[in-house]
């Protein structure tokens, strides 16, 4: 089966990844390390991105050039935008766009210049199969009661949701600027640093992309409060849970 690349832009996570990965062989390319094993008898290369729109794409582009890969995902945490994304809930994109990109009046604003669109697409049938995995690891508990407790969460209520993700080289941290991305943006769900990159390098290539973010914060002024607890201590297990079921899936 085709080579699939797993991305995530934030160390806990490609380390709950890896923990799935027996035998594992590394390279180092363009100063990041990726690590080629099996998943379910999936070819898969893992990599930490590291944050941002040119990091991520320098990341996708040597995905594709040097190892091949045929298919992109990407998991990560993003703040949410919409009110129904909430902390603990999980959005998988059906599309990403660039808040932040602006090249008006040359272009109207969040046009990619010289690509005529602003909106650049996931893959139907990846992001089918993610919404699926999620939707059966989140019904089967991913959190024991203690992880539970201890992050102020409850059993059964996190959602999986699909739709747009925003990307800009901003983490989002006032409730100003939350507003702001969501009366200029109402359909965005969330708001993340990487995945219009990936998702515009993967349309270059033709490479099928999706992605999946568990929501850490609501991209207000409390965003950076225990965000990397939470990346360890709920995201990454979600990413991890999630992912086997996708792999699981994708084997048979
Ligand atoms: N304090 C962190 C910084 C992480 S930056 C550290 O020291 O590592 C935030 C990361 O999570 C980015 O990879 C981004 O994609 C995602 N993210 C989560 N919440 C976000 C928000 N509110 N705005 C922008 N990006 C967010």
């Amino acid at each position: 089966m085709s080579r699939i690349a797993i991305v995530s832009a934030m160390h806990p996570e490609l380390a709950a990844v890896l923990a799935w990965l027996p035998q594992k062989q590394k390279q180092t390319v363009a100063g990041r390390e990726f690590v080629l094993g099996r998943w379910h008898g999936n070819d898969v290369v893992a990599v930490l991105s590291r944050i941002g729109k040119v990091a991520a794409a320098t990341t996708a582009t040597v995905l594709i050039e040097r190892f091949g890969v045929r298919q992109v995902l990407f998991t990560g945490v993003a703040g949410g935008v919409a009110p129904l994304a909430q902390v603990g809930d999980v959005v998988v994109a059906s599309a990403f766009m660039q808040h932040d990109m602006d090249a008006s009046p040359l272009f109207p604003i969040y046009e990619v210049p010289l690509y005529g669109r602003s909106h650049f697409a996931t893959d139907a049938v990846l992001t089918a199969a993610l919404v699926r995995a999620a939707k059966t690891a989140l019904a089967q508990g991913v959190l024991d009661a203690a992880d539970l407790t201890e992050m102020g969460m409850e059993a059964g209520l996190a959602q999986v949701h699909q739709g747009l993700i925003i990307s800009g080289d901003r983490f989002v941290s006032t409730r100003l600027e939350s507003q702001r991305l969501q009366q200029a943006l109402p359909a965005a769900l969330a708001v993340e640093m990487e995945g219009a990159a990936v998702a515009q390098v993967c349309h270059d290539y033709g490479v099928p992309f999706a992605a999946m973010r568990t929501i850490s914060d609501r991209s207000d002024d409390d965003a950076h409060a225990d965000f990397l607890k939470f990346v360890d201590t709920v995201a990454s297990r979600y990413s991890a849970a999630i992912l086997d079921h996708f792999f699981t899936q994708r084997a048979r």
